[in-house]
C-alpha cells in the first residue's frame, strides 16, 4: 500500500504495544495508522510451524501473570483456547539429574533470596544496588540462582537493578495458547490499519505537524505513539529531531538482555513425560533449561539466557541446537543423539528490529521506566513493554502500554 500523506495518530512498531494503542483508537473517530518494519505484527511474539504438527513461539510463549492479564480475554474473544496448566519449572523436575532433595534445597535457596531482594528493597530508602548482592555469600546455588535471572531478566543479578526487580508484579499463574502468543497477536492485529515493511528513521517534530520518515517515504501526524524497543531507541536507530537525549539515556538504563529459544524435534517421544522439565546443570549459570514435549508434542524446548545465550548466537546459526543437544544426551543418555533433531533457533540480538529479549533496569535506572513513558509537548507518547511500571519485560505489559498512551493521546486531543 502506498502510505496517505497525513493521519491523527502514527503508531510506530506493531508488536504487541503498537497493537494495543490501535486497538484502544479504534472507535477514537481518529485516523490511525501502525507503521511496521518488519513484514509481519507481533514483534518479539512470533510463532512458527517449526514442523507441520510442531507450533514454537520464538518469542513470548507464557501468558504470565494470567489472572491480570490482558490478552487471556483477548484470546478467549478470539477462539484461542487458553490452556490454563501449571508451567513445570518449579515442581517437577526429570530424571536422576537433579533429585528432590537438592531440589527443594535449592527452592529454599531461591526463596530465601527473593525475601531478602525484598527486604533489602524496604529498607533502601531509594538507594539502588545491584540485585547480586542479595545472593548469601558461598551458597552452593548462587550459580543456579543467576542462571534462573538471565530466564526472567535476560541477564545475570550484577546487571539488574534492585528497585526494579521487585517493581515487578508477578501473581505466579501462567498460562498459554496452544496455537501460540505470536499467532494470537497475529490475529488481534488482523483487524487494525497498518503499514508493513515500513521502517521509521526520523521523527521530526520541529514542526507544527510531527514528519516522519520511513523506508516507503514521509507522512506527517498530529501525534506519534512510539513503541520500538529500547535498544533501537539507545542505538539511535530511530532518531528524533531535535534530539531527545532524556529519551536515549533512558532507554540505555533499560537495555534489552537476552533470551533465545531452540527447537528440537524428538524421536520415540513417548519415553518422555509430557510437559516435563530437565535443567542442563544444576551448578553453573550457563546452561540451558528444557521444557519436554510442550502440549504433548513429539519435541523439547530448549531456553538459554544471558552471557551464555549471546555467546551461542555468536558462535553462529545451530550452536543453539548444538549445545542443547549435548546437554541433553549427557543427562538421559546417548541414544538421544539419534533421537534429537534441530528444527528452530531464535537469535534475538542479531534480530535488526529487537537487538535483545526483554528490558531490564540496570542498578540505579529504576526510574528510567517512568522517564521512557512520559510524554513530549503533548505529542510525543511512548509505550512498549519497557515503560510499564509493574509488568515490564512481558507482552501483556507491553499491550497495556500500548493502550495506556492512546488514553494519553485522546485526552491530548480533546485538550487541544
Ligand atoms: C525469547 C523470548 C521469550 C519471551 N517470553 C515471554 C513470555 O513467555 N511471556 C511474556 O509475556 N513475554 C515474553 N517475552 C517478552 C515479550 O515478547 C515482549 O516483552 C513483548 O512482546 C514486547 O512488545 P513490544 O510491543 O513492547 O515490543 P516489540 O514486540 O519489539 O514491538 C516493537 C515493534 O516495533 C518494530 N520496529 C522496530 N523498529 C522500528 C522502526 N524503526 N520502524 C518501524 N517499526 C519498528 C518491530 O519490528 C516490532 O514489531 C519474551 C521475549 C523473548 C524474545
Amino acid at each position: 500500500m502506498s502510505l496517505p500523506s497525513t493521519v491523527d495518530v502514527a503508531i510506530i512498531g506493531a508488536g504487541a504495544a503498537g497493537l494495543g494503542a490501535a486497538d484502544a483508537l479504534k472507535r477514537s473517530g481518529l485516523s490511525t495508522l501502525v507503521l511496521e518494519a518488519r513484514d509481519r505484527v507481533g514483534g518479539r511474539g512470533h510463532t512458527i510451524m517449526a514442523a507441520p504438527d510442531i507450533a514454537f513461539d520464538l518469542g513470548c510463549g507464557w501468558l504470565h501473570s494470567a489472572d491480570r492479564n490482558s490478552f487471556v480475554e483477548i484470546a478467549e474473544r478470539l477462539n484461542f483456547e487458553v490452556n490454563r496448566a501449571l508451567p513445570p519449572w518449579r515442581e517437577r523436575a526429570y530424571g536422576n539429574a537433579f533429585p528432590q532433595t537438592d531440589r527443594d534445597d535449592f527452592i529454599r535457596a531461591i526463596d530465601e533470596f527473593y525475601q531478602r531482594v525484598e527486604e533489602a528493597a524496604k529498607r533502601a530508602n531509594g538507594h539502588d544496588i545491584p540485585a547480586n548482592r542479595c545472593l548469601e555469600p558461598g551458597n552452593r546455588w548462587n550459580p543456579m540462582i543467576d542462571a534462573i535471572s538471565t530466564y526472567i531478566n535476560g541477564c545475570e543479578l550484577d546487571q539488574v537493578s534492585l528497585l526494579d526487580l521487585t517493581a515487578y508484579e508477578d501473581t505466579n499463574i501462567n498460562w498459554r495458547v496452544r496455537r501460540g502468543y505470536g499467532a494470537l497477536m497475529a490475529a488481534y492485529g488482523e483487524a487494525l490499519p497498518l503499514a508493513l515493511n515500513c521502517n521509521v528513521t526520523l521523527i521530526d517534530h520541529s514542526g507544527q505537524q510531527v514528519r516522519i520518515e520511513t523506508s516507503q517515504g514521509t507522512l506527517t501526524a498530529d501525534r506519534v505513539i512510539i513503541t520500538v524497543p529500547t535498544n533501537l531507541i539507545a542505538d539511535e536507530a530511530l532518531r528524533f529531531h531535535p534530539a531527545l537525549p532524556a529519551k536515549v539515556d533512558a532507554a540505555r538504563g533499560l537495555p534489552l538482555g537476552l533470551a533465545d529459544k531452540v527447537m528440537l524435534a524428538l524421536e520415540q517421544p513417548d519415553t518422555l513425560p509430557k510437559d516435563g522439565n530437565l535443567r542442563g546443570a544444576t551448578m553453573r549459570t550457563a546452561m540451558g533449561s528444557y521444557h519436554l514435549r510442550p502440549f504433548g508434542q513429539a519435541c523439547i524446548e530448549g531456553f538459554f539466557g544471558g552471557r551464555f545465550a549471546r555467546e551461542l548466537e555468536d558462535a553462529g546459526d545451530g550452536a543453539l541446537a548444538a549445545q542443547a543437544i549435548d546437554e541433553i544426551v549427557a543427562l538421559l543418555g546417548n541414544d538421544y543423539r539419534r533421537k534429537l533433531k534441530p528444527l528452530s533457533e531464535s537469535r534475538w540480538a542479531h534480530n535488526p528490529f529487537a537487538r535483545g529479549s526483554y528490558s531490564h533496569a540496570l542498578p540505579g535506572h529504576a526510574g528510567d521506566r517512568a522517564v521512557l513513558a512520559a510524554p513530549i509537548d503533548g505529542r510525543l507518547f511512548f509505550a512498549g513493554e519497557a515503560t510499564s511500571p509493574n509488568f515490564f519485560s512481558t507482552a501483556h505489559g507491553a499491550r497495556d502500554s500500548g493502550a495506556r498512551a492512546a488514553g494519553e493521546v485522546v485526552r491530548a486531543f480533546a485538550t487541544k
